[in-house]
């Protein structure tokens, strides 16, 4: 059996209904099980009658019952919006409010008081009557929108990045066709569902009619109960973000010898060191090591490559593969030169994967977002250059930052400290190791009369409750006046010189 993204709908397939289609923290569901559960779930929302098209919110983490409840949002053809706990609850709300969801789906036994007319929680849904039902997406495109997921927004507002049926759809055919992948694989699944690396094991092992083994941030931390679990179910297909991958790299038993299921290791989300890569062939040795790019504007990745020893030896740099077929890649440079590594040009990804654009954010659309000759394009902001036909990665032209694979606009992180009353300025900065972006430091001046000791706990206090923990300054500094460079910005570079020439106690 599987799950047809496209369809919306189970079909039958050759492979047995009792093998597992979904392997969670809360326990397993055969194939049966799950489209049992999916259709149970989907009469539920069915009978709340919400206006079609009309987004969903699904909250908790690696249950397989969040699993089912972003399936059945599919069967219905609503879009869902997929929010890891790692989300506080008070950037929930705002997202909340930015897309007028009427019906949240949690897993978690947390009561939300205001603004959500209806919540389903363990197996019942309660209606909050004293909040309106807001009528449908206000633009609803003919093409019914799958997922919205949500990334950080420079300003402090976060945006929806809202992919459709047929970006889904370009998406899996590339999956299905290139990547060699079976239905008898078992995807090995630790990014959170709010990060849309996680769509990949999702949709292909639901789309294929494969295996998902869903893995909590508890394992995830512990290298041991997390490895023995990949050996238990027989975990074929590794998906995560380098950092990751580069963590377990110190674990002795992480071998091909120790763990023969893995065939493949798959990474999107930020620059693969080739380090990490030699280090994995040479572990596993039988294993491929695919690297992929790509933003979530343009559904999960672009391009593809299998990594060789032979193409580490070639490369300087790490490639991050060829243009999935159906897909134009460009690299745009200022005077419409070649871009090179020296001088690289900006990515622009033009194809039917490519988002229809963020919720309710016109402006940034007009900015981010194109049609070429009756494609969409997006403008990644990241910078690269050709060279034998493939892409090569080469940073960022703004404020948008890696840290462990976690997109963050520093923009965002600066937006929240300034919130808070006492704060006269404030400014995110990331601390680097090469290109590697290490931690990241908020640096704040102080309103008048502000007392600091109090201001550092009302700034940690309101960090903690409006972003995600990754996005959290791992320190905040507190300086009289921000240095500026020659172009009367903000000197980054001397405040870092601040913070590590800072006396320490
Ligand atoms: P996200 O939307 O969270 O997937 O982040 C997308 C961004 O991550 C891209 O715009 C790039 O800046 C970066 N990225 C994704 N894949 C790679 C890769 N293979 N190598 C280098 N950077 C990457």
């Amino acid at each position: 059996m599987r799950f047809n993204i496209v369809s919306g709908r189970f079909e039958e397939t050759d492979g047995s209904p009792e093998r597992a289609a979904v392997i969670g923290s809360d326990g397993a569901l055969t194939w049966s099980a799950f489209k049992t559960r999916c259709e149970a779930l989907a009469a539920m929302i069915s009978a709340l009658d919400l206006p079609a098209g009309h987004p969903v919110m699904v909250r908790g983490h690696k249950e397989a019952e969040m699993v089912c409840a972003m399936t059945a949002c599919m069967m219905l053809g609503h879009p869902y919006i997929p929010l890891d706990v790692v989300v506080p609850m008070d950037r929930v709300m705002r997202i909340r409010a930015i897309t007028g969801a009427a019906l949240i789906i949690d897993q978690t036994d947390e009561r939300f008081v205001d603004h959500v007319p209806f919540v389903l929680q363990n197996g019942k849904v309660r209606r909050n009557p004293e909040v309106l039902i807001e009528a449908g997406v206000p633009d609803r495109p003919a093409d019914p929108i799958r997922y919205i997921i949500f990334t950080s927004g420079s300003t402090g507002e976060p945006k929806g990045v809202r992919i459709t049926r047929e970006a889904a759809g370009a998406f899996l055919e590339w999956m299905v066709n290139d990547f060699g992948f079976t239905p008898d694989d078992v995807f090995i699944n630790q990014a959170p569902f709010s990060f849309d690396l996680s769509v990949y094991e999702l949709f292909t092992s639901l789309h294929s009619g494969a295996t998902l083994l869903l893995n909590d941030a508890g394992t995830a931390k512990d290298s041991r109960r997390f490895l023995d679990r990949v050996n238990e179910y027989g975990g074929s297909v590794w998906v995560s973000t380098p950092t990751f991958a580069y963590l377990y790299l110190t674990e002795p038993s992480f071998t091909g010898g120790e763990l023969p299921t893995i065939h493949s290791f798959l990474f999107c989300g930020e620059a693969l060191p080739k380090m990490t890569a030699q280090r994995l062939l040479d572990r596993f040795p039988a294993a491929r090591v695919l690297n992929t790019y790509g933003p979530t504007e343009a559904t999960v990745a672009t391009s593809l490559i299998d990594v060789t020893l032979d193409m580490l030896a070639k490369y300087a740099d790490m490639p991050v593969g060829r243009p999935k077929r159906d897909s134009i890649i460009r690299t745009r440079t200022d005077d419409g030169s070649v871009a090179t590594k020296e001088a690289p040009g900006e990515i622009e990804i033009i194809g039917s994967h490519v988002s229809i654009g963020y919720l309710n954010n016109d402006e940034l659309n007009a900015e981010k977002f194109f049609v070429d000759e009756g494609q969409r394009g997006f403008r990644t902001g990241d910078y690269g250059w050709f060279q034998d036909g493939i892409l090569f990665f080469n940073g960022r032209r703004d404020e948008q930052v890696k840290l462990n694979g976690f997109r963050i606009e520093l923009g965002d992180i600066g937006a929240q400290m300034l919130l808070v009353p006492g704060v006269a300025d404030a400014i995110a900065v990331p601390l680097k190791s090469g290109d590697v972006v290490k931690r990241i430091v908020g640096f704040i001046r102080p309103a008048p009369g502000a007392e600091a000791t109090a201001l550092r706990g009302h700034v940690a206090t309101h960090l903690e409750r409006s972003l995600p923990a990754y996005m959290i300054p791992a320190d905040l500094m507190f300086v009289d006046a921000f240095p500026v460079n020659s172009s009367h910005k903000t000197d980054r570079m001397a405040l870092i010189d601040l913070y590590i020439k800072r006396p320490r106690a």
